[in-house]
């Protein structure tokens, strides 16, 4: 099991798990029409991955500490 162990999912939704964060989210009614395209588990995660690329992310987080 390995990652998901321990994730709660008692309606046995599909779940994938957040590009940004690396957490495992479950489906949502507002995502019936997008879950294809859903890559990240919120907002927050969407905007923070589009603002701080992988490459540049070193960078960012130094800079977050100030
Ligand atoms: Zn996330």
């Amino acid at each position: 099991m390995g990652l998901l162990s321990g994730f709660r999912n008692p309606h046995n939704l599909p779940v994938k798990t957040c590009a940004h964060c690396g957490r495992p989210f479950c489906w949502r009614r507002k995502w019936a029409r997008s879950w294809d395209e859903v890559k990240y588990c919120s907002k927050g995660c969407k905007h923070r991955a589009q603002k701080t690329p992988a490459n540049i992310c070193a960078a960012a987080s130094v800079e977050d500490e100030f």
